[in-house]
């Protein structure tokens, strides 16, 4: 999982006092030290790092803290508050020009995910936006990206405009605009070249790009596994450039978070998206308080919820989700959530949201395939219907039985038993958090 490192530190830190009754200067002493720590190990930029931990003191130390009921609490939502703040506000709007084609100009080094990015972008714009994209190939440097732009728009079935590798970038550009005019493309999004690092023909090239096209945003694309080094690309390509947002790609990986952490407080700059996975549909918006919540173990509930409504039948998601809430969760409503939990994706993916997940080995190894389906819901259909209300009541005998019946074994039984009383004991951890959760970050 993305950040875990930096979470495992900074869980264990908090730990320590999160149930205290009473906070001392030389706790929070100690707390700030060990954050500060796990921040450098996870290459956030030291002047970040420096200015963060001095707002956490003192605020820490001050009145909201000491005078408080809870003071463990309040320092962990101190914590939270300055690590959602440092990310940013949440701010995934982009631009419409006042007069159509908008334009979008993709820029970033090689291998951040560019190209890729500009086709999830247009799936994004078409599919939330109801929009008309036209992809332009501007990297005439390497061939093999104009190609994997082509491919991506007939993936995508949307138009790829390009004049080969022999054309000018600017020319390219132009000529671009005039045919989303003509075929009445409401947003341009131009996928530039880019370079192993930053160089001065580069930028220059892009400068003009710019000039010439007038973009309404200029995307910066950000690899979020290159820590400190990203930071130094996005302050070169801001300063020239002027950017108006980050995507960070690549934040399904186990980047250790520097970038995330460090870029929008370097640049002033929104990360506006973040890039889950290679295939099209995976660009989420960046959301920072809820990645705050996440590298603090706070889990991200929301995000599960939404990517369960999108994945499934809405009506039936509510009422999981009221279920969950009202721990009224049955096995049957466990053996249905098993089928839709295929169609939403990779279940550790899925487990990383939520809280406490990363601690529960059980699941942590828990993998969804057909088989194993089949064989829990063999299990689950061998059990009576009071069984599945209650399975508190199945005894050595009654395992026997169900074992029996669905053609698996006790052990089998007994593990599905394990991970539906683990999935329960964090749905209770889910519902506290979500009551225990107070006012919303000052960023957020
Ligand atoms: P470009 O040179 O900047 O245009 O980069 P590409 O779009 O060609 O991407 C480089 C590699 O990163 C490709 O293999 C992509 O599939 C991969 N990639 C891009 N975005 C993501 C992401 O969000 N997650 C993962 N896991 N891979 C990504």
């Amino acid at each position: 999982m993305a950040f875990e490192g930096l979470a495992e530190r900074l869980q264990s830190t908090i730990k320590k006092i999160t149930g205290k009754g009473k906070v001392s200067e030389q706790d929070i002493k100690e707390m700030s030290r060990e954050i500060r720590l796990a921040l450098l190990e996870a290459d956030v930029n030291f002047k970040v790092v420096k200015d963060l931990i001095n707002r956490i003191k003192e605020r820490a130390v001050g009145q909201e803290v000491m005078e408080s009921l809870t003071p463990g609490q309040q320092v962990i939502k101190i914590v939270r508050d300055e690590l959602t703040e440092l990310m940013g506000g949440e701010n995934s709007k982009i631009a419409v020009a006042d007069r159509p084609p908008t334009v979008i100009m993709m820029v970033g080094l090689q291998g951040a995910g560019k190209t890729t990015t500009t086709g999830k972008l247009a799936n994004l714009l078409r599919k939330k936006h109801n929009r008309k994209p036209l992809l332009v190939a501007c990297d005439v440097y390497r061939p093999a990206a104009i190609q994997q732009l082509e491919t991506l728009g007939t993936q995508l079935n949307m138009p790829v405009f390009s004049l080969g590798t022999e054309a000018n970038p600017v020319d390219i550009a132009k000529q671009a605009m005039d045919k989303a005019k003509e075929e009445h493309h409401d947003y341009v999004i131009i996928d530039t070249a880019g370079r192993l690092h930053v160089d001065s023909d580069l930028m220059n090239e892009l400068a003009e790009i710019k000039a010439a096209v007038s973009p309404d945003e200029i995307f910066l694309v950000v690899d979020a596994m290159t820590g400190q080094d990203a930071v130094n690309v996005a302050e070169s390509f801001n300063e020239q450039l002027d950017i108006t947002g980050v995507v960070l790609t690549k934040l399904d990986g186990d980047t250790r978070g520097g970038a995330a952490l460090s870029i929008k407080a370097v640049t002033d700059k929104p990360i506006k998206f973040a890039g889950m996975g290679e295939k099209l549909d995976q660009l989420e918006a960046f959301h920072p308080e809820r990645m705050a919540s996440r590298i603090l173990g706070m889990g991200d509930v929301l995000s599960l919820i939404e990517k369960a409504q999108t994945n499934v039948d809405e009506q039936q998601a509510k009422a999981l989700e009221e279920k969950m809430r009202s721990m009224s969760f049955t096995f049957d409503d466990f053996l249905e959530q098993m089928a839709q939990v295929k169609q939403m994706g990779p279940l550790d993916e899925l487990l990383d949201m939520l809280p406490g997940a990363g601690k529960m080995k059980g699941l942590k190894n828990v993998q969804v395939d057909e088989k194993q389906l089949g064989q829990v819901e063999a299990i689950v259909k061998s059990m009576t219907k009071q069984e599945r209300q209650e399975p508190s009541i199945i005894n050595a005998s009654r395992k026997k039985r169900i074992a029996k019946g669905s053609g698996t074994t006790v052990s089998q039984v007994n593990r599905l038993l394990k991970q539906f009383e683990d999935m329960k004991k964090m749905m209770k951890q889910m519902t506290n958090m979500q009551k225990g959760k107070g006012k919303k970050g000052r960023g957020g």
